[in-house]
């Protein structure tokens, strides 16, 4: 009610050809306190919902989101490979701790680079050279070149994994 008096109040005075200048820019600079929040709120969401769509297809143009995975170790030894110890990886290549990890071909594809979220050290790359009995599914089995770090906890837990396109 107040803000229509206003309204017909600088009408008035537009009209009567001596507006105090003044008054009416205060009144045009300053738009109704609904509006204001309105439009705040709205700038908002718009700006964080704009950045996430941005992000989501980043993160789908260059991986493929696998879901979580238990990991375990293993290394070169007879205990960790029985009738297979000596063979080269299934995908033909040399062992290299760091690089090489075992899955299952039918989840993850023989040769492709894989990231693991490893837990206190990030998205960690590795490459799918391996296989392994007991990998089947949401599995990696992650390559070391000494027996004793089979067990470290770094790779004996569940991680995120993704494929890198
Ligand atoms: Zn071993």
């Amino acid at each position: 009610m107040k803000r229509r008096k206003l309204v017909l109040l600088a009408a008035a005075l537009l009209l009567l050809g001596k507006p105090e200048a003044g008054a009416l820019r205060a009144f045009a600079a300053e738009p109704p306190v609904e509006a204001t929040m309105v439009a705040l709120e709205n700038t908002g969401a718009e700006g964080s919902a704009a950045a996430e769509k941005e992000e989501a297809a980043k993160a789908k143009e260059q991986y493929s989101y696998m879901g979580t995975f238990r990991l375990t170790a293993y290394c070169g030894c007879r205990v960790c490979n029985g009738r297979w110890t000596g063979h080269p990886t299934a995908l033909g290549t040399d062992y290299q701790e760091g690089r090489t990890i075992a899955v299952d071909r039918r989840v993850i594809p023989l040769g492709s680079t894989v990231e693991i979220n490893l837990p206190g050290r990030g998205w960690t790359r590795f490459r799918a050279e391996d296989t392994g009995s007991a990998i089947k599914g949401n599995r990696i089995d992650v390559y070391v070149s000494e027996h004793g770090r089979c067990y470290t906890p770094l790779y004996n837990t569940h991680a995120e994994v993704r494929i890198v396109r």
